[in-house]
Formats: C-alpha cells, structure tokens, sequence
C-alpha cells in the first residue's frame, strides 16, 4: 500500500516539473515577451503580450491582424497607407479633427489613460480627438480582444480595441491611434535594414511575417530608433534572443529600441509632416 502511494506521490511531483517546463519554457512561454524591468519594455511589447494571450490573428471572418496588431478586411487596402485617401481630412482652421466615440464599458479612470494617450498625440501636433456628434467618418474605441487599429482613415466608422486592463497604457493607446492616423511600425520601413538588422533564426517562425518591409513614405525623415511604433529588441522572440539589432552606428549598444509611454520628437514630426500641419504657432 505504501509503495503504491510512494509511486503516486513521484509520479505527482514529475507531472508537475513537466507542467512548469511546458509552461514556462520559453517555447511555450509568452512569445516575444520576456519579463524585463517595466522601464525596458516598450509600447509594443505590451501590444504583444495582450494579443498572444488573447486575440488570435483573426478577429472575425473577414478582419485579420498584420504585423500583430493592424486590423486588415479582405478585399479593403493591407499595405500602405500615405495615400491622400488614407489620411484624415483637415479642416480649414488648421487642425485634424478626428472624431470619436468611447465605449461605455470603460470605467472613469480607463477614461481618462483613453484621453491622456490621446493627449500624447495633439501635443505639439494639429491632430485633435473630439466626440463624435455627427461626423460620417470616426473611430469607435471598443474593449474587444487585443490591442489593434486599422491603418488611416477608411471612412466610416472604424474600430480601435483597447481591451482592459492590457491596452489600457497611454503608450499602447498613443500607438494604436498612430495606425489609425497612417502609420505603420518604424522597422517596417523600405530602408530599414540600413538601421537594423533583423535576426530572422530568433524570431518565432509563426510571425515571421510581422518583420515584412512596406514600401513606405518616409516623409524625409531620420530613422527612428525611439519611435512609440518600433517594436522592442526582443519582439516575437522564440527563445528570449534579441530579434531586431541596432547596426553600423558607433553607439549601437546604448541605442533602446522603441518607446513605452509617449511620442518620441520624431513620431510627432512625421505627423506634422504627413498632415501638413503646417509651424508650430499655427496650431
Ligand atoms: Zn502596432
């Protein structure tokens, strides 16, 4: 009798060090997000976390996710986005006004991240969010599964999911509104590879394509290793291995990839510049 209960006891202990390994080895453990300091991870990160863990890359029958988080319908525009068509329209005093409408489930303080990372985005910009009273075309924020936007203007109305509590950060929502605005992730950039170098045998080989170039309008501007929309070092990493390296610059190991909470200056430029937004006292 004892015996029999010694051999359960084992084979409970073994069952259980097999369990901890399938879960948290890192093959099956979060992909692409390695528990680091909170001030090392960045936007995207976040964004990883919660759409792993909770939306699969099809939203529905026809919307699925690009590149993790950019929601794309069959037979509407996938790839670039800096055609005048995408962009929001400006009004005559200046500003883009994009409209929106929040979602009554949020609580009062998700209300106010929700408007702090819009905040994030007219600081210093002639981009204003304001709630839609009979504006055609806006953005319906939702607390559906995962963080995720459409890329520009579609016209319409057009979802954001913030889902609560994962997206619920000023820098996850400031770069979900990026797409919404046009913008896709810094390190897809046509010229990227002269910045960065992808680490293709670290990246889980099911998001691969989440490294795919677009052939974009860089708007003449610097790449941006600090930009809100470039993905950490170690986004999709399947084995905690960086997956995206800084190159050929003197100082590529203090270069940080990727911004947590707000707009680097140059994610801000690219707005003003994309939207014509025109000198600083103009708005
Ligand atoms: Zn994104």
């Amino acid at each position: 009798m004892e015996r029999i209960i010694l051999l359960c006891l084992v084979f409970t202990c073994l069952s259980a060090v097999h369990a901890q390994k399938f879960l948290f080895s890192p093959k099956w453990g979060p992909i692409g997000y390695k528990e680091r300091e909170e001030h090392d991870r960045t936007a995207m990160d976040e964004i990883i976390k919660a759409n792993e863990f909770h939306a699969s890359r099809i939203i529905d029958g026809t919307t699925s996710l690009r590149e993790g988080d950019i929601a794309v319908s069959a037979g509407r525009r996938s790839k670039v986005c800096f055609a005048r068509s995408c962009l929001w329209a400006k009004s005559v005093d200046g500003h883009v006004y994009i409209a929106y409408k929040l979602s009554s489930e949020y609580t009062e303080s998700e209300t106010k991240l929700i408007k702090k990372g819009m905040e994030n985005i007219e600081k210093g910009t002639c981009v204003r969010f304001v709630p839609r009273t009979h504006q055609r075309d806006y953005i319906d924020i939702q607390p559906k599964s995962g963080c995720w936007s459409y890329l520009g203007a579609r016209g319409g109305r057009q979802t954001v999911s913030l889902q609560s509590p994962g997206c619920i950060q000023t820098g996850v929502i400031a770069h979900e509104f990026m797409h919404s605005l046009g913008f896709v992730h810094e390190q897809s950039r046509f010229d990227r590879d002269n910045y960065v170098t992808i680490m293709w045998p670290n990246i889980w080989r099911d998001r691969l394509r989440n490294f795919e170039k677009f052939k974009t309008d860089n708007l003449e501007l610097p790449y941006d290793y600090g930009s809100i929309m470039h993905f950490g070092m170690y986004a999709y990493s399947q084995d905690g291995e960086p997956t995206i390296i800084p190159r050929n610059t003197q100082n590529s190991k203090d270069i940080k990839l990727g911004q947590a909470s707000t707009l680097s200056h140059i994610d801000k430029m690219k707005i003003n510049k994309l939207y014509k937004c025109g000198g600083k006292d103009d708005y």
